[in-house]
């Protein structure tokens, strides 16, 4: 019972910013009498981290049953669906392809069914060596139906000469290198897992008696659920018979490497991510911000959604008052279309506008979370200037992006990020500011230390956690450019 709409993905191109993707949302219920149903409001609430696609699979104890769309969770799933999906475990994905192809076939979770029984599984992260493992499996038969690095993972799984499914998930996840946060459906048991570094967030919680598990805590809010606790790197568990089990199978590494980017920008405000609530982190970043970069000026003005907590630390640490000025329409999605070319030109207006009204003759600070091209700020710093705007000071509640991720974000390649590329004063330049300051490296780190917990940051430092060889890899399909290899060696220009 499939159901495919297909995407516009030129029309998502025009429409989405320059901004860094969201990856994709996990979910997982055991042991409710309405899995399903629960699952799909949980999808719902991580809705931000994927937008392409969304699945559900549910199970009484034997036989699974799926439905998987492209679209959103509320597009793809409706009480018809829900009722064909029937038992007391679910697994759910929302997905944003970072790997594989826009299509119906990438969809998550996955399902096989093998000798040991049927399986789904639901993967958030990105596997560094998927390519080498495919290739690996391909060379003794194995047949992939999908374009996505996930796939690696089911069939390690079917072919692991292990005797349970739980042994074998574990056999097949000391194979592959990167980021994965795994939810896995078996015809018994429900299995979580992180990767040993710890990249992609993944938390376990109760409701009436069930256990769920989910990448943020945004989503156990949503269905009244308590949060029991974050899964350590490294840690699988097993949801069996009502009954919780934790392994730590794999070697410890060296480093633990949660993004920090998802404190950053990814994840909601809202949610709680080790160490930290989401909000509270940006705002902290604000202050720093403010104390490292000050400026004189009549109001701070976030840019978008995600830089609204940043802006608000830095208006209560500099005094500067805060100010909404710049109203988002937030009803520009898939249905938006787009004008004939010569009436482009109003372009970034049908998402944003800006209060004439409040900016005329001001001096303002546009607080931001990343600058990632450029391009998006260079119109938003013209729209405030012929809305009245006297001066504009961007200030980036983050460390310039000087690098692509590897591990599950979707980014343009080094060369088209701007800070790669170009001097401070040369993007400053090109974003159309009167003054630009980052966030320092160590600002980051020092703000970050309160979270207890090691993180990458590769993308502001080139210090990558798990070491990567772009041949080893399945290219990350990205809304920024046509599939290409990610690069690491110096720009030559
Ligand atoms: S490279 Fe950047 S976006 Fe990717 S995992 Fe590391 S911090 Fe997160």
């Amino acid at each position: 019972m499939e159901r495919g709409v297909t995407p516009d993905r030129d029309l998502a191109k025009r429409v989405l910013e320059d901004r860094p993707r969201d990856e994709c949302g996990v979910f997982g219920v055991h042991g409710h009498s309405e899995a399903s149903n629960i699952a799909y409001l949980g999808l719902y609430a991580l809705q931000h981290r994927g937008q392409e696609s969304a699945g559900i699979v549910s199970t009484h104890g034997g036989e699974q049953f799926g439905h998987r769309g492209m679209g959103l969770v509320s597009d793809v799933f409706s009480d018809r669906i829900l009722t064909k999906l029937p038992g007391r475990h679910a697994i759910g994905h929302v997905r944003y392809s970072t790997s594989g192809e826009s299509q119906l076939r990438n969809a998550q979770p996955f399902s096989a069914n093998t000798d040991a029984g049927p399986v789904s599984i639901a993967h958030n992260g990105n596997l560094v060596n998927a390519r080498a493992v495919r290739r690996e499996l391909e060379g003794r038969g194995a047949i992939f139906a999908t374009g996505s690095d996930s796939e690696v993972i089911l069939h390690l799984l079917a072919r692991s000469r292990e005797p349970s499914l739980e042994e074998r998930l574990i056999d097949s996840l000391s194979r592959v290198k990167g980021a994965y946060s795994i939810v896995m459906l078996t015809h018994d048991a429900l299995l979580a897992a992180r990767d040993p570094q710890g990249f992609r967030p993944l938390v376990l919680g109760r409701l009436d008696g069930a256990w769920v598990v989910a990448s943020e805590t945004c989503a156990l809010d949503l269905i009244g659920a308590s949060v029991e606790r974050h899964l350590e790197p490294g840690e699988v568990v097993v949801l069996r018979r009502g009954r919780m089990r934790t392994l730590r199978p794999f070697p410890k590494p060296e480093r633990e490497a949660f993004c920090i980017f998802e404190y950053i920008y990814f994840a909601r405000p809202d949610s709680n991510l080790p160490g930290s609530n989401v909000y509270a982190y940006r705002k902290e970043l604000g202050r720093v911000l403010a104390r490292e970069h000050p400026v004189e000026a009549d109001m701070v003005v976030p840019l978008l959604d995600s830089g609204s907590a940043a802006a608000l630390g830095f208006a209560e640490e500099s005094g500067i008052p805060y100010e909404t000025a710049i109203i988002r329409n937030h009803f520009v999605g898939r249905t938006f279309i787009e004008p004939a070319q010569s009436i482009r030109n109003f372009g970034v207006k049908v998402k944003h506008n800006p209060i004439s009204g409040v900016l005329a003759g001001k001096r303002v600070v546009l607080v931001d979370d990343s600058i990632i091209r450029g391009t998006t700020l260079l119109k938003i710093s013209n729209m405030m200037r012929s809305a009245g705007a006297r001066e504009v000071h961007v200030r980036i509640s983050a460390p310039p992006t000087i690098g692509p991720c590897h591990y599950g974000i979707d980014m343009p390649t080094r060369r088209e990020l701007i800070a790669h590329r170009h001097s401070l004063d040369e993007i400053r330049e090109q974003i159309g500011a009167d003054t630009l300051g980052y966030l320092t490296i160590e600002g980051l780190r020092k703000t970050s230390e309160g979270l207890k917990h090691g993180h990458c940051d590769a993308c502001f430092t080139d210090d990558y956690p798990v070491p990567i060889d772009p041949a080893e890899q399945i290219p990350q399909l990205s809304l920024f450019r046509p599939v290409e290899e990610p690069s690491q060696e110096p720009d030559p220009e």
